[in-house]
């Protein structure tokens, strides 16, 4: 029970790693709040949570948009009184597209998700954190935030920030008993991949094998696995760690 009695907000909790991370989180003790921009998969992810025995609410919220940000951290403090853990994981890989060929309209929109969603998320929780005397940030970024990728301009720009904005968050709230750190995963087992390339099976094939290829331990990681490192960020056990961005690659970063 490593986050009995904490309050945890996890956006993209309706699938993946945000999914796996609500569930691990509510198995160790902490009331999720499950936040995605698809209902039904949030509805879907308290339901799980609920049959296991703990206690959570779903939120509708696109987190590229101030109000939903603000109604979100509204909901976890009516609801629970507290936010001690805000893991902003919501994110997409977008269309890929060399520079050039990368419209204005998808920089914008992968931007917005990405980025301006985690500055968002940040920017609420920490007036709560601060009220009740500290909390934990944690953002997912990528493998991506660290190493140019062709096609990929958008994704990794966006990625490059958030890890920058941990590191900001982290600097600027220490004193406030804030830690703020990221992860970077490598390639993961979800329907990310799948949402990039929607009905062309071969391409979302060529993406996973484009992962594995660059992976040292040559497979996918599943998002339980990549959960446990939030789970081990969002505790105590990592209470004297802030302002890192913890591989989670299967190796990836080595080459
Ligand atoms: P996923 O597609 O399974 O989950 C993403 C979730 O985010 C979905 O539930 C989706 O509905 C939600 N979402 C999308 N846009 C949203 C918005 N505007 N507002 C609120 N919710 C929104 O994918 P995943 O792999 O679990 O992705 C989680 C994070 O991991 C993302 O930030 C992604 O960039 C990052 N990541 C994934 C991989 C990978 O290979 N899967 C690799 C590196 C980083």
């Amino acid at each position: 029970m490593k986050l009995k009695d904490k309050v945890a907000i996890i956006t993209g909790a309706g699938s993946g790693l945000g999914r796996a991370s609500a569930l691990v989180f509510s198995k160790n003790g902490a009331k999720v709040v499950v936040a995605d921009i698809v209902t039904k998969d949030a509805e879907e992810t308290v339901q799980m949570i609920e049959a296991g025995g703990g206690d959570a609410i779903s939120v509708l919220v696109d987190v590229s948009k101030s109000a939903d940000c603000q109604k979100m951290i509204k909901a976890v403090i009516d609801t629970y009184g507290k936010l001690d853990i805000m893991f902003n994981n919501a994110g997409i890989g977008g269309k890929p597209a060399k520079i050039a060929d990368c419209s204005e309209e998808e920089w914008d929109r992968i931007i917005s998700i990405n980025l301006r969603g985690t500055f968002l998320g940040t920017k609420y929780a920490i007036p709560e954190m601060i009220k009740g005397g500290g909390g934990v940030i944690i953002s997912t970024a990528s493998v991506g935030a660290v190493i140019p990728m062709r096609s990929s301009a958008a994704y990794g720009a966006s990625k490059a920030g958030v890890l920058y904005l941990t590191r900001v968050a982290a600097l600027e709230h220490a004193r406030n008993n804030i830690r703020a750190n990221c992860i970077l995963p490598g390639g993961m087992d979800t329907s990310f991949m799948s949402n990039m390339f929607p009905g062309d099976p071969k391409r979302i094939d060529a993406m996973e094998q484009f992962s594995i290829k660059n992976t040292p331990l040559g497979r996918l990681a599943s998002p339980a696995e990549v959960a446990r490192i939030a789970l081990f960020l969002a505790s105590d056990d990592s209470s004297f760690v802030t302002g890192a961005a913890w591989n989670a690659d299967g190796g990836w970063l080595l080459r």
